[in-house]
């Protein structure tokens, strides 16, 4: 599957077959999407369709020189955005020794590859009433935690795109005080 940034100058690789797709609604996500003029491609009750899976999965085949992040919270994940024309790309942790990745599903171009929803999480910040299948967060966190420990156990977390060989973030963001 390929993400590509609104003005093309920023491609992503993700290899389909071991990640979990999630619509999160926490306040978050959504002022990760607004803050970047992106609130269309939040869900009616501003929902965040994300594809979680492990690190190694995902390359940047483009324009790994065109990238920033936020953090809005000091615990809160590196949300990762080009800097060609802002389009919000990706949520990391601050270490690569906990292996996560989470690309935003929206500029993906084959969805198909995503598989179906599997939880609707942060429910509590959602803007209106959800009337799909809540799915199962259990079932979400669950695959995360066996992601994770496969890519440890296997050295694979080492290969992670938003972090050089000494395991150092690629590019300089802005953190919240703490
Ligand atoms: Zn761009
Ligand atoms: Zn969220």
């Amino acid at each position: 599957m390929r993400w590509t940034c609104n003005c093309g100058q920023v491609e992503l690789s993700v290899t389909p077959g071991d990640g979990t797709r999630i619509v999160c609604y926490c306040a978050s996500c959504q002022r990760f999407a607004n803050a970047f003029g992106a609130g269309d491609t939040l869900d009616p009750a501003g929902g965040a369709d994300l594809y979680q899976t492990a690190p190694d999965r995902v390359t940047i085949t483009k324009g790994a020189d065109k990238l920033s992040w936020v953090k809005f919270t000091p615990k809160g994940p590196n949300r990762w955005f080009t800097t060609c024309c802002r389009t919000p790309m990706a949520n990391s942790l601050g270490t690569r020794a906990i292996p996560f990745a989470t690309v935003l599903s929206h500029n993906i171009d084959d969805k198909s590859g995503l598989g179906p929803v599997i939880a609707r999480v942060n429910r509590k910040d959602a803007t209106q009433t959800i009337t799909e299948d809540p799915g199962s967060a259990g079932k979400a966190i669950r695959a995360f935690i066996w992601r994770a420990l496969r890519s440890r156990l296997s050295g694979r977390y080492k290969r992670n795109p938003f972090f050089d060989a000494n395991g150092t973030l690629i590019a300089d963001g802005s953190p919240v005080d703490d």
